[in-house]
């Protein structure tokens, strides 16, 4: 915490005014950044703006700390605590950082350009042109993963951005109010309060656990006539939750989950979307009915139209239709001088912010060395390792797992203590001080007057 203050000190004292940094130099080579996430802020933040001119595009104007979205879904947390402006974020840079709100539509790796389009909803009188780039760096992300089921978009909610964490908050409390409502029938009140979770990756388990916490502490408190009508129910299409957590891990969340009441339905696969049920195949291959209030969607990812109409341009290079293939150099393969890091990239890795940020991270690295290089300098590029520091998750009830490297071995962990270990290690992640400041303080404001269940 010592250094977090000495840092925060750094962040309000180091600031610098845009007009103090220095303007783009006509002599430098420009590097055009996609992407406002994690892959993209960590490249921000350690490129040398002495070296290169910097460019964003990105239809947010922030950076936006995903792991903390489950829990703005139900008030823990704030949704501002866990954004970044990118004007903040480059605001320490020695030279100015263009930052454009604004869509990219298409990029033409032949004439090294990209189309822009403001995505505002009051546009100026220009909103669509091109910008010429030397390096591109595409962090654009992923798309939610609908597998082309009609519905999804319509009637469930996703939790990937603000929007999504903002919908979900508002929609579970015109639930828990409607089945409120004067003489409502009972099925019908048990089908509002009936919340349904589709994905058991850590985005799934950690909203359900969200839930289950928001239903226990606060909504049980607030609304004692329904109390003992809410149920979350968890559907998964593989045995098991979390693939990716050892053994031990997954049946501890399995239990963990069984005591709080969260029914965890696995090998059972959504067939149907409709706006008050989901028709599912069960594990006995039997097609059941599953009415909803609420129906999150967070089954995975799949590449985002631009991505997509990329790789069509240069499909003799392009040939997965999961992500955007680049090499040990993050160098997208068949557009020279374009990069790709995160989760745009199909890549080895799972699609983490660990792997971003360690992507963003190297990539710096790289441009540094080829500046040195031109310069004449003795540099080599070496190829992208990725170093992984483990995997958390936030179960519920106070209790989280984690899954870390450790001395060539692997521990496994849950329970109190791991949970008192995650939110140090996302905090202490959090990019800035301010974030964390925000943070620790709607911590401490629900813990003492509970979640807001205003809607
Ligand atoms: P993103 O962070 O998604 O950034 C993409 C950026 O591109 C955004 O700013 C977007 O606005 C912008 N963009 C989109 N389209 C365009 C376009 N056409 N032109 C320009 N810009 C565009 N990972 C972990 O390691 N640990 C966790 O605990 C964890 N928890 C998570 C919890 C949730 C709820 C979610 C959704 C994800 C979580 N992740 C976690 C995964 C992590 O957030 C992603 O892997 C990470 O965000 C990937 O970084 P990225 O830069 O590739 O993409
Ligand atoms: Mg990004
Ligand atoms: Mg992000
Ligand atoms: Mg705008
Ligand atoms: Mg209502």
């Amino acid at each position: 915490t010592v250094g977090a203050i000495g840092y925060g000190a750094y962040e309000i004292y180091g600031k610098r005014h845009p007009l103090e940094q220095k303007p783009f130099d006509p002599k430098k080579r420009t590097v055009v950044v996609l992407g406002s996430g994690w892959g993209a802020v960590s490249f921000l933040k350690s490129i040398n703006t002495d070296d290169y001119n910097v460019m964003v595009v990105s239809p947010r104007n922030y950076f936006l700390f995903t792991p903390l979205l489950p829990s703005c879904t139900v008030g823990t947390i704030e949704l501002r605590s866990i954004m970044e402006p990118i004007r903040f974020i480059t605001q320490h840079k020695s030279r100015n950082v263009k930052f454009y709100e604004s869509e990219c539509t298409d990029i033409d790796p032949e004439s090294k350009t990209i189309s822009i389009t403001d995505v505002s909803d009051i546009k100026g009188s220009v909103s669509n042109t091109t910008v010429p780039y030397d390096y591109l760096v595409m962090a654009i992300g992923a798309d939610n993963q609908t597998f082309g089921m009609a519905g999804v978009r319509e009637f469930a909610c996703f939790l990937k951005e603000i929007w999504d964490a903002q919908k979900i908050r508002t929609r579970l409390m015109d639930c828990v109010e409607s089945a409120g409502f004067a003489k409502q029938a009972p099925e019908e009140v048990d089908r509002l309060l009936h919340m349904v979770v589709v994905g058991g990756g850590p985005t799934g388990v950690e909203y359900a656990a969200e839930l289950h916490d928001f239903l226990k502490d606060d909504l049980e408190v607030w609304y004692p006539e329904l109390a003992d009508k809410f149920r979350i129910t968890l559907v998964e299409a593989l045995p098991n939750v979390l693939p990716m957590f050892s053994s031990q891990l997954i049946q501890y969340t399995e239990s963990t989950f069984k005591q709080n009441k969260i029914e965890v339905l696995t090998k059972t696969m959504v067939k149907e979307v409709a706006d008050k049920e989901i028709k599912v195949m069960d594990a006995n291959k039997n097609l059941v009915s599953i009415p909803y209030g609420l129906l999150v969607w967070a089954t995975g990812n799949c590449p985002r139209p631009l991505a997509r109409k990329l790789m069509a341009r240069i499909k003799e290079a392009q040939t997965s239709p999961r992500g955007i293939l680049v090499d040990d150099y993050m160098r997208v393969a068949g557009a020279p001088d374009v990069y790709a890091i995160g989760d745009c990239t199909f890549s080895k890795y799972a699609p983490t912010a660990q792997v971003a940020t360690q992507q963003g991270l190297y990539l710096a690295s790289v441009f540094e060395n080829l500046a040195r290089m031109e310069e004449g300098q003795n540099k080599k590029i070496t190829p992208f390792e990725y170093s992984h520091q483990g995997s958390l998750a936030y179960i519920g009830s106070d209790k989280a797992i984690a899954d870390l490297p450790f001395l060539n071995g692997n521990v496994s962990v849950g329970g109190v203590a791991t949970y008192v270990f995650w939110r140090s290690v996302y905090i202490s992640n959090m990019f800035s001080f301010r974030n964390r400041f925000l943070v620790v303080g709607d911590w401490m404001k629900s813990k003492v007057f509970g979640r807001d269940v205003s809607r």
